[in-house]
Parts: structure tokens; sequence; C-alpha cells
């Protein structure tokens, strides 16, 4: 009889454990810090103070799929070393250096340029691999015209920035003074790009709508690398890559 009890309450407590686990799981999903199965963090964090994110090692930072948002940032010296000369339009003058993507982002965009050139769009590239420090001086000018807040949702925050990993570009068009402007999703080349972009291996990073979870504001015109597969999950699923970390696991692999 007083097994019987002994293994009653030991299953109750399984039960409860197992119980409060998938409530802090439910619970965390709208908030912090969700211990994924692999032991690592994931954490959707739109609202968290950025002077407490994690920092990268060198080696989750050079992942395609590695994750820079309000929560983990990469150190400031941290530069890819298979940066290659993207060779696209580009709104930069002859004098200035190309810009930048690491080789398979760099390949990717080639494709993906050329096949919008095949369509009839003639995309420009605007901004590829950014430093720590021309971040910073990006950065600095946002805050000077918006002020922080305002900054910070327009402007990615120095070691917070998808460019820096060398994973990003920014596109833009003539028809908008090779400007970027939220309009550039209204263009046939837009939605072109919006369309298209993950076939060869992009992403929109931070879509219509979804700035409480990513913290920018909707930017068409960036796009980042993540490899085709990815891409292609992440867009018939209208994921962030968060949702798509969260989801598969795959976070920091
Ligand atoms: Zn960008």
């Amino acid at each position: 009889m007083n097994q019987n009890r002994n293994i009653i309450f030991l299953l109750s407590m399984l039960a409860l454990i197992f119980i409060l686990t998938a409530c802090r799981n439910n619970d965390d999903l709208n908030g912090n810090n969700i211990d994924s199965a692999n032991g690592t963090q994931m954490i959707f964090c739109g609202a968290s103070d950025p002077e407490n994110a994690t920092v990268l090692s060198e080696e989750e930072a050079l992942s395609y799929l590695a994750l820079v948002n309000r929560c983990y940032r990469v150190a400031s010296d941290f530069s890819p070393e298979d940066l290659s000369v993207v060779n696209v339009e580009s709104v930069r003058g002859p004098h200035d250096d190309h810009h930048l993507l690491r080789e398979s982002a760099a390949r990717a965009t080639e494709a993906l340029f050329q096949a919008a050139l095949e369509d009839d769009f003639s995309l420009v590239a605007a901004s590829g691999y950014r430093s720590y420090d021309l971040q910073t001086f990006y950065h600095n000018h946002a805050i000077d015209s918006w002020g922080l807040e305002e900054a910070r949702r327009r402007s990615a925050i120095p070691g917070h920035s998808e460019h820096q990993l060398g994973l990003a570009l920014d596109l833009t068009i003539s028809e908008l003074g090779y400007e970027l402007v939220p309009i550039f999703s209204e263009t046939s080349a837009g939605r072109w790009v919006n369309e298209q972009a993950h076939r060869f291996g992009f992403i929109v990073s931070f879509p219509d709508g979804r700035e409480a979870e990513t913290s920018i504001v909707y930017e068409p015109w960036h796009i980042r690398y993540v490899g085709v597969d990815v891409a292609t999950e992440i867009f018939y699923a209208n994921q962030i890559l968060e949702e798509f970390l969260w989801h598969s696991n795959a976070f920091m692999e």
C-alpha cells in the first residue's frame, strides 16, 4: 500500500515538473530566455536592453545562421576572413571601395542580381559588409538625426548589425534615387526581391509588422544570407530568423 502511494506521489511530482516546464516555455515564448533542447538560449528580445547582450564567439559569429539582435552581438573586432568583392552595380563611386560580403553571400548576390536583370529589374547594391567602426559612424549619424530611441529602430546598434557579419546587403533602384525607403516594397523590383530572394539564400530580416520582435522597423531593402534551404523554409513559413532557430533547434549550430 505504502509502495503504491509512493509511486503515485512520484508520478504526481513528475507530472507537476512536466507541467511547470511546459508553462515556463510558453511564457518565455512571449518574453525572454528560452532554454532550447540543446542547452543554448533562444531569445525573442525586441525590447531587451542591448547593454546585457551576449557576445557571440568567433565560431558562432561565422555561422550562416548567426543571430544578432537586441540580446546577441558580435565582438567589436569581429570581421569575417572570407570577405569578397561583390561584382554588381553599386551606388558607390569609382574611387570608393567595392561592397564586400562573405564569399557565399557575394556569389549568391551576383546570381540574384543576374536573375533580376533577366526579369528586367536593375537592382543596385547600397551597403554590404560594415566594420564595427563604420556601423558606429552610421549609428551616430542616425542618433544625430532622430535621437537615440528612434535611431535604434532604424539603425542597428554597433555590434548588433548583420552587416558586420558580412551577410547583409541593402538594395535599392535608380527610380528611388538610390535611397533606402519603405516604398521599395511597393515597386515591382521590391516585390520581385521579396518573392525571389529566398531562391538565392536570402531572407528579408525585418519584415512588416515584426518590429516588436526584431526591434527594427520594416526594411524591405535589407536582405541577409542564410543559405537556400533555410531561406526557403523561412519564406514559406513567414518567419523571422529567431522563429526558425527556435522551431528547428538550430540555434548557433
Ligand atoms: Zn541593412
